[in-house]
């Protein structure tokens, strides 16, 4: 733990690490982050932090930092440091190059939930004005873009519908898919807390996940144990009793939502085929709990849903997302403190590089790019031409890669050689393209691929915004100089300029105002007042001008203002259980580490988690002759891997589990291509697997 001497002088920032956005004073002596204290007037974390906001932040200045921009002609040759502006020329007359010999659309960009608002909209505005192309995506892709389709389909936006503190209103608690003490600790604690006052508990999900047993105090009422892939069967069985118990919220639905839209499910959900007996033998659920737990959610006060990546990362991700919007509507759990459907967003920004138009279909603002009026209003501030077509998804870059079609790629903050599913794929596409533009802190895997290495600066050095899980934007400000010289937002409007399209932005402040013109729910956010109320939660706009808690008081933000119940249908995973795979793999976080380990595997916190271990049943591990610590051969129809064993009665019989924290786990290496139906989003939660003994790699 970093923690020596007196502090000089501090500053507030947020958390740049999940999407609970703690705000923090970070206490400098001279130019020395010496402290990360959580701020007490923190919005979302009223002066608590967790181990990883709190400790750490020392991979900011870790040896491994790279602060001199790299290039080199091949991925076999060494790399060769070279000043800013010989690096940023090399990457743009290459990216011209490739896109006079390929096409326009043979080159684009990705970039990632790390990233700042302003970074993440100037990464897009360079895709679409400076490359003409609408090839810009997300990591988002791969968490909660089913939230995004799946919530502005049924309720007009594409976000949570609360904030954190809405849970202290909440009398039954619905956890989908998420673990909130390790994925989400600060929100956690605060879900603990009213739990501890009394409110039910209902989790839904494959393994047993901390809050099922916390404490006497806080236990699930209900843990519906399903099996991996079948969320949609649940969901729906849970609709059909809320509809055949006449649970309805009749006054809710008939003042709110789309009747006849209503009607049409009413009948889809009451068929009998979706009765929790049914789905019992495709859940592995009792329908006596299932009707329990239906009853709760629809008749104790105030009802609210939060759910995480065991939602969307399925096949079927939109589908269980409209399926919870569903169950929300019918019992008249939306509008109100205490209620709500309420992604959990796993980094810093997710919901932020959504909202910032870095999907290749939409503007900022959700806005779809065939949309006339949008694009006039974006050519006339851009003065450009923009594109009416949706620009590629990641897996469609990768296979456009390996088709010999998409040639030149800038990746700004994700390692996608590492994130991705079905690695070896990513690893060809990444290979076959002629440049690849990483900037990064760190040379991570994709860099192993990269043509130009373009230092990043961590939030430690760069002023900008995230937005939270809660709809909240809050400040990132800059407490030490850029290591490498430049901001990240610097570096992409270099290379727009370098690409022959200028910007000529000399604060981020000026990009949110650029953001605020052009997007409504953002009109009225503005650095100035940021900085007064600490935060802001969008929509924020001449209705809402101090922004807004609960969305969907008085109507949806769909164009006739009702909300729209969708036709669920269960469709199983193609990723099933075989003689040859039999076990199915899931995956998830555990609370000192994140995501891939970039930052947290460079601190001290390595201390609490040095591995990633699979666990598995002990009736499972008996079958195969595993104990405890014993090193495991894990084998999928995409590749294998190897990890040590935890005999764990937390999965059930059938299920491993494991994190993914660490590189050399290779969890990646073993999860498939197959993805949700609407998004792409890859099923990284089901994949069938054969496990087995070996000796020590
Ligand atoms: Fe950071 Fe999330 Fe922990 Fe808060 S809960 S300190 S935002 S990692």
């Amino acid at each position: 733990v970093i923690e020596h001497g007196t502090p000089e002088h501090a500053t507030v920032t947020t958390c740049a690490y999940c999407g609970v956005g703690c705000s923090f004073r970070a206490e400098m002596k001279g130019d020395q982050l010496i402290r990360m204290v959580p701020h007490k007037d923190g919005k979302a974390n009223h002066g608590h932090s967790c181990v990883k906001g709190r400790f750490a932040f020392g991979y900011a200045t870790h040896k491994d930092r790279i602060t001199t921009p790299m290039i080199r002609k091949s991925i076999t040759d060494p790399w060769q440091e070279v000043g800013w502006e010989e690096a940023i020329n090399y990457a743009a007359s290459e990216l011209k190059r490739i896109q006079a010999q390929y096409g326009k659309d043979s080159i684009g960009g990705i970039t990632s939930s790390r990233c700042t608002n302003e970074e993440t909209y100037l990464v897009q505005k360079l895709v679409r004005a400076g490359f003409g192309n609408n090839n810009v995506d997300t990591c988002a892709r791969v968490c909660h873009s089913p939230t995004g389709y799946g919530l502005k389909q049924t309720f007009g936006e594409s976000s949570g519908t609360q904030n954190f503190d809405s849970v202290m209103k909440s009398d039954v608690i619905m956890v989908i898919g998420a673990n909130p003490t390790d994925g989400h600790p600060v929100f956690g604690s605060l879900m603990k807390k009213r739990l501890r006052q009394g409110a039910k508990l209902i989790v839904v999900d494959p393994r047993e996940i901390d809050l099922v047993k916390n404490s006497p105090h806080v236990k699930a009422d209900y843990h519906l144990k399903l099996r991996p892939g079948t969320n949609v069967a649940l969901i729906n069985a849970l609709g059909h009793v809320v509809v055949t118990e006449n649970l309805l919220d009749e006054v809710f639905i008939e003042e709110r939502c789309d009747t006849a839209a209503f009607a049409k499910w009413k009948i889809f959900i009451a068929d009998p085929r979706h009765a929790p007996e049914q789905a019992e033998a495709v859940t592995g659920v009792p329908a006596a709990d299932v009707r329990a737990a239906a009853r709760l959610y629809a008749t104790a006060g105030n009802g609210a849903i939060y759910y995480g990546l065991g939602v969307t990362e399925h096949s079927q991700g939109s589908t269980t997302v409209i399926g919870i919007a569903n169950l929300a509507m019918a019992t008249g759990n939306l509008g109100r403190e205490g209620v709500g459907v309420n992604p959990l967003r796993g980094q810093n920004n997710v919901q932020g590089s959504c909202d910032m138009g870095s999907f290749p279909h939409e503007f900022p603002g959700y806005r779809h790019v065939s949309d006339d009026d949008t694009r006039r209003l974006f050519e006339n501030d851009w003065n450009v031409i923009l594109e009416s077509e949706p620009g590629l998804r990641i897996p469609n870059m990768f296979d456009a890669a390996s088709d010999g079609t998409f040639m030149g790629l800038y990746v700004e903050g994700e390692d996608i050689a590492q994130s991705d599913p079905d690695i070896q794929h990513v690893h060809h596409a990444l290979r076959s393209m002629e440049c690849v533009i990483v900037q990064d802190l760190f040379l991570n895997e994709t860099a192993k691929f990269a043509h130009v290495f373009l230092p990043g600066s961590s939030f430690l050095e760069k002023n900008g915004t995230f937005t939270n899980a809660e709809r909240r934007i809050s400040p990132v400000r800059k407490v030490m100089k850029p290591l490498a010289g430049y901001e990240d937002w610097q570096v992409t409007q270099l290379l727009a300029n370098a690409m022959g399209y200028p910007m000529n932005y000399s604060h981020p402040s000026q990009i949110m105002d650029e953001i605020a013109r052009l997007t409504p729910t953002f009109a009225g956010v503005s650095y100035e007042k940021i900085d007064r109320l600490g935060s802001i939660q969008w929509p924020c706009n001449e209705e809402n001008p101090a922004g807004t808690p609960t969305m969907h008081a008085h109507e949806f933000m769909r164009p006739n203002g009702k909300g729209l119940f969708m036709l669920t249908e269960y469709v199983a995973t193609e990723e099933r259980t075989t003689r040859m795979f039999p076990l199915i793999l899931t995956t998830g976080r555990i609370l000192s580490q994140y995501n891939v380990g970039a930052q947290t595997r460079r601190t001290e916190n390595v201390a609490w988690h040095a591995e990633d271990r699979l666990e598995i049943h002990p009736h499972d591990a008996e079958d195969r002759g595993i104990i405890d610590g014993d090193w495991v051969g894990i084998k999928s129809r995409s590749g294998e891997t190897v990890l040590r064993a935890l005999i764990s009665e937390r999965v059930q019989p059938g299920v491993v589990y494991t994190t993914f924290h660490f590189p050399e786990s290779g969890a990646n290496v073993i999860t498939t291509d197959n993805s949700d139906w609407a998004t792409n989003c890859p099923e990284y939660k089901v994949t069938p697997v054969q496990v087995s003994k070996v000796t020590q790699p």
